[in-house]
């Protein structure tokens, strides 16, 4: 089954286009099932210029409403990505518990005041050493995952958006947060949008894929498309790289609760 769970909004106000445009896209392209999942209100001081407000949430749920009915020929699911930001981790909570989301994918784009996959902060990987960095975030990525209160974490590796990596590899460093999402029983995104970007590799890559595998965590598909053009973004070689580390299910999702369908 071909699905896309990463599709944003225009109330982000930093995606084009209408909802209609994503869903009439994914329905040319084939998928049979799509979820939005923009990024979530956060309190007035946490990266206001990028998500919608708390006031402008009825108009998110009335949007996600009307493409359902006007398109009943696909399965249209209502999520959200949810940042993890200890501090606002009630907030989030709260939101996530009010509402009858399909599900809830975890994010990281901040590191205290670091907006990470955020260009305006860029030179920060110039001033830091790249290992503590990447330490830093994945250790706080195995902090999200231990709160349970994700469905699926997103972008696992989105900390190397602008090309700075470990000399090394990272899957080390990376190694406690994935065993922890294995633990704590939650989904991990493959994400293609890092092929649009610096990285010019899938997140999370090959390595951390293989060894996801291994520990047979469940994955879901995205694009994070914020351009009714990149619905499915490379969704065909993904798959195929997918199904040759040994992948043979994806997860899917209705009101929270997660279920299986075949990787093809
Ligand atoms: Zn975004
Ligand atoms: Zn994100």
């Amino acid at each position: 089954m071909l699905v896309d769970y990463h599709i944003h909004t225009k109330l982000c106000k930093h995606a084009n286009g209408e909802p209609e445009d994503y869903v009439l896209e994914a329905i040319k392209k084939g998928f049979q099932e799509i979820g939005f999942a923009d990024h979530i209100p956060m309190p007035p001081d946490y990266d206001p210029e990028n998500r919608m407000t708390i006031s402008e949430f009825p108009e998110y749920i009335y949007m996600i409403d009307d493409v359902k009915k006007n398109f009943p020929e696909i399965n249209i699911k209502f999520g959200v990505e949810a940042d993890y930001f200890p501090k606002y981790l009630d907030y989030v909570k709260k939101i996530c518990n009010e509402n009858t989301f399909d599900y809830v994918l975890g994010s990281i784009h901040f590191l205290d005041s670091w907006g990470i996959d955020n260009e305006k902060y860029i030179d920060e990987f110039k001033k830091r050493d790249i290992n503590e960095v990447y330490s830093e975030y994945f250790k706080t990525i195995k902090e999200m995952a231990e709160t349970k209160l994700f469905d699926v974490i997103a972008h696992f590796d989105v900390i190397k958006k602008f090309g700075y990596k470990p000399k090394d590899g990272y899957i080390d460093i990376a190694i406690d947060a994935l065993e922890s999402i294995k633990k704590n029983d939650i989904c991990l995104e493959v994400n293609t949008s890092g092929l649009r970007k610096e990285a010019r590799e899938i997140y999370p890559n090959n390595e951390i894929l293989i060894k996801a595998h291994e520990l047979d965590i469940p994955i879901v598909l995205g694009s994070d498309s914020h351009n009714p053009s990149e619905v499915g973004w490379h969704f065909e070689e993904t798959i195929e790289e997918l199904k040759n580390i040994g992948f043979k299910k994806l997860c899917r999702f209705s009101n929270r609760e997660r279920f299986f369908s075949l990787l093809v």
